[in-house]
């Protein structure tokens, strides 16, 4: 059986975050370490809208930063409700409820590589 997840590629935008971006996260009571201050778009490879990509994650909060080519912001989420349907737990999706394109995610993302 062929896995329908090997033509599903990243967006390849990244963002640099600012230091008021860095210092919104660095606030945030979460208990994961500070946020890495390069950040890859999780959404699928020619996505609509913003890039996205996670930045912190509070209890049942996700803060996505959110970007275009000319302004970046950061938004509250919640997880995609694909992630929460139980039947094969590796395909939980690791996006934000709402997300364009796709469903991505799972033990195997190409995102969980270190930058
Ligand atoms: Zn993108
Ligand atoms: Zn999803």
């Amino acid at each position: 059986m062929s896995i329908a997840q090997e033509d599903l590629r990243p967006c390849p935008a990244r963002i640099t975050l600012d230091a008021a971006q860095l210092a919104f996260f660095d606030g945030l009571p979460a208990e994961a370490p500070s946020v890495q201050t390069e950040l890859g778009c999780e959404l699928e490879l020619g996505h609509e809208g913003s890039h996205a990509a996670l930045g912190q994650q509070v209890e049942a909060t996700m803060w996505w930063i959110q970007w275009t080519l000319s302004a970046s912001e950061i938004n509250p989420y919640t997880w995609c409700p694909a992630k929460s349907t139980p039947p094969v737990e590796e395909r939980e999706c690791t996006l934000f409820d709402g997300h364009p394109g796709r469903h991505v995610g799972g033990p195997d993302s190409p995102r969980s590589e270190a930058a």
